[in-house]
C-alpha cells in the first residue's frame, strides 16, 4: 500500500484509535447478536410455555364442556329430579366444581344448594359461552371459569375452580409470567384477578389464542432488561466475546506498531522531519581557518537512534525519496545559517551532497535558488557534490541544467575522486569546479612509499586538470602538513566530526575567524 501520511498507523493516536475500533467494532456486532439470539431463546421459551399452557387449559375446558353436554338432556326438569345427576357430574368429571342449570338469564338448579334463584350475567359470557369470574355462589372473591351451553332460553353452566387455573399456569418455568385471559378479564398464576389488563413489562411476551375456546394466554419472562439479563445469564459467551476481542484488538496494535516496508518508513521519516543535517567543517590547507561545511544527512529514528546515511541513502534514491529528503535540509540549513549569516566569513562554502535523481529536472535548480534567496550576496558558495561513482547522463537537459546553475553561481565538487571514471571531457561538460579526493587515498599518507606515491599521482591528476582540491579524511597532524600546498583545503575528523547544524553554528563559526582546533567535538558517530 502506499505510504500516506494522513493514515500513518504508526503515529501513536491514530494506531490507538484503530485498535479501540477493532475492540469495539466486534465487542458491539458481538454483544448485538448475542443479544438478538437471547430474545429469540426467550421467545422461544415464552411461545413454548404458553403452547403448554393452552393444552392444558383445553383439556380442562373439555372436560368443563363434557359435564355441559351430560347435563343439557336435565334442562326443564324439576331440579329435585335431577340434583343426583347433576352432582354425580361434579364428583365424575375432572375439574368441575357446580353444574348449574339456567332458564330465562337465572340459574333456577345448582349442584350445590339444589333448586335457587339468582341471575347468572349472560351477557357478560364471551361469545355467549365462556366467563371468567371472581365471585360464584359458592365463594365470594374466588376467581372461576364458566362454561356454558346453551339450548333455547336455558343453558346449563358448569364451574371450573380458579386453584385449578392458577395450578395450570404456574406449572411453566418460574422465570415466566403466565395469565389468563377471557374477555376483558385476567388471572395470573398466584390466581390474581384483574378486570381490566394488568400492567406488565416482562420480555418477550407473546399472546396465544386458542383455536376452540374464547380465551387468549399471555406468556413472558419476569425480567427487566433483556441487557441486564443477558450480562446475568450469558455472562460466559460475553466474557469469551470480550476476551476475543480484547485479543483482536491486541494483534491489531501489534500489526499497527510492525516496521512497513523500507520505503514506507522513510516516507513517515520525511514526514516526521526526521531527516537531520550534520555539518563537517572544511579549511583552508595553509591556515587552517575554517571556509566552508559539508552537509551531511543524518536520520533522527524515534526508537533505533540516529542512523547512518549509507544505510539509508540507497533506499531514498531507489525510491525517489532523496529529492525531497535533500531539500528538507537545505531548507534546514538555509534557515539556521541565515538566522546566523553575521558570524559567517564572507564565501562560505556550503556542500550538499546530491544524488542523480535530483539532477532529472528543474526542481533542482528551484531548491538552490530558494537556498541562496537567504543570504546576502558573496555571503554563501552552495556547493553541489556528486559522487564519481554515480556518473550523470550528459543529455541536452542535464547539460542545460548544469548551465543554469552555473550561470546562478552555484558550484559542482566531483566527490569521491579517483574512485570512479570521470574524464576530462565529462568534468569540463558539467562545469565541475572542485574536485574532492577520496579519503581512502588520504589514508595512505604516512604509510610506505608506495602507497604515498599513489596519493601524489591523483593530487598531480586533479592539479593537472586546473581545478580546486580537497582532501577528504584528513585525520593525522602528518596527513594535514603532507597536503598543505598541495590542496585548497582539507576535512577530515582532525578538524572537526559531523555535528547538527546548530552545534556547528555555535562551535565552529566562532572560530571562523580563528584558525581551527586540534581537538575537536567529540560527537557520537551513528550506529
Ligand atoms: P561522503 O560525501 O564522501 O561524505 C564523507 C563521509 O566521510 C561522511 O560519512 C563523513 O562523516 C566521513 N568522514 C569525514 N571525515 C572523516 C575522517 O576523518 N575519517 C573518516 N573515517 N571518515 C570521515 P557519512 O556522514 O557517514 O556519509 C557517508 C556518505 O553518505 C557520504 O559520503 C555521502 O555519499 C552519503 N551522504 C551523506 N549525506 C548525504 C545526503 O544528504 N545526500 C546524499 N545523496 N548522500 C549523502
Ligand atoms: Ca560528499
Ligand atoms: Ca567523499
Amino acid at each position: 500500500m502506499p505510504y500516506s501520511p494522513t493514515f500513518d498507523t504508526t503515529r501513536p493516536h491514530l494506531r490507538l484509535l484503530i485498535t479501540l475500533l477493532m475492540f469495539s467494532l466486534p465487542m458491539l456486532l458481538g454483544s448485538l447478536a448475542l443479544h438478538s439470539r437471547y430474545q429469540t431463546e426467550l421467545l422461544q421459551q415464552s411461545n413454548a410455555a404458553a403452547a403448554r399452557t393452552m393444552m392444558l387449559m383445553e383439556t380442562m375446558l373439555g372436560h368443563a364442556q363434557e359435564a355441559n353436554r351430560n347435563a343439557l338432556p336435565l334442562l326443564g326438569k324439576p331440579c329435585e329430579a335431577v340434583l343426583d345427576t347433576l352432582r354425580e357430574q361434579v364428583a365424575l368429571v375432572p375439574f368441575v366444581r357446580s353444574v348449574n342449570l339456567a332458564r330465562q338469564g337465572k340459574i333456577y338448579c345448582t349442584s350445590f344448594f339444589g333448586a335457587f334463584k339468582m341471575p347468572y350475567g349472560v351477557e357478560q359470557y364471551s361469545q355467549g359461552s365462556l366467563l371468567l369470574g371472581n365471585t360464584s355462589p359458592a365463594r365470594r372473591d374466588h376467581p372461576f371459569l364458566a362454561m356454558r351451553a346453551k339450548q333455547g332460553d336455558a343453558a346449563v353452566v358448569t364451574l371450573v375452580d380458579g386453584d385449578y387455573l392458577s395450578f395450570i399456569l404456574h406449572l411453566s418455568d418460574p422465570s415466566l409470567e403466565i395469565m389468563l385471559n377471557v374477555g376483558g378479564r385476567w388471572l395470573d398464576e398466584q390466581g390474581h384477578f384483574f378486570d381490566k389488563t394488568p400492567f406488565w413489562t416482562g420480555l418477550a411476551q407473546v399472546s396465544l389464542s386458542s383455536e376452540t375456546y374464547p380465551l387468549t394466554i399471555r406468556a413472558g419472562h419476569n425480567l427487566s432488561s433483556s441487557w441486564l439479563s443477558l450480562l446475568q445469564y450469558r455472562s460466559f459467551g460475553l466474557i469469551l466475546l470480550f476476551s476475543f476481542c480484547v485479543g483482536f484488538a491486541f494483534i491489531m496494535w501489534w500489526l499497527l506498531g510492525r516496521p512497513r516496508s523500507p520505503t514506507n518508513e522513510l516516507a513517515r521519516a520525511l514526514q516526521a522531519r526526521e531527516f537531520v543535517p550534520f555539518l563537517q567543517p572544511l579549511v583552508a590547507s595553509d591556515s587552517e581557518r575554517v571556509v566552508g561545511a559539508e552537509v551531511l544527512m543524518r536520520w533522527q529514528h524515534p526508537t533505533a537512534g540516529l542512523i547512518r546515511p549509507d544505510l539509508f541513502i540507497p533506499q531514498a534514491e531507489a525510491s525517489g525519496l532523496i529529492v525531497p529528503m535533500t531539500h528538507l535540509i537545505m531548507t534546514e540549513v538555509g534557515a539556521v545559517m541565515a538566522a546566523r549569516q553575521a558570524c559567517l566569513p564572507d564565501d562560505f562554502h556550503i556542500g550538499f551532497n546530491i544524488s542523480a535523481a535530483h539532477c532529472r529536472d528543474n526542481v533542482l535548480l528551484d531548491q538552490c535558488r530558494e537556498f541562496l534567496a537567504r543570504f546576502a550576496p558573496g555571503k554563501v558558495v552552495l556547493v553541489l557534490e556528486l559522487t564519481e561513482r554515480e556518473l550523470l547522463v550528459a543529455d541536452p537537459h542535464t547539460l542545460e541544467l548544469f548551465r543554469q546553475l552555473d550561470a546562478l553561481g552555484v558550484q559542482l565538487a566531483m566527490d569521491d575522486f579517483g574512485t570512479g571514471h570521470s574524464s576530462l571531457v565529462y568534468l569540463q561538460q558539467f562545469h565541475v569546479n572542485c574536485l574532492k579526493i577520496d579519503q581512502s587515498f588520504i589514508g595512505r599518507i604516512g604509510t610506505e612509499s608506495l602507497s604515498e606515491h599513489i596519493v601524489d599521482n591523483v593530487i598531480d591528476l586533479g592539479s593537472r586538470l586546473g581545478l580546486a582540491l580537497v582532501a577528504e579524511g584528513v585525520e593525522t597532524r602528518q596527513q594535514a602538513d603532507y597536503l598543505k600546498g598541495k590542496v585548497a583545503c582539507l576535512q577530515g575528523y582532525l578538524f572537526g566530526r559531523p555535528v547538527p547544524v546548530r552545534q556547528f553554528c555555535d562551535e565552529q563559526l566562532a572560530q571562523a575567524a580563528s584558525p581551527a582546533m586540534e581537538v575537536k567535538q567529540e560527537q557520537p558517530e551513528p550506529a
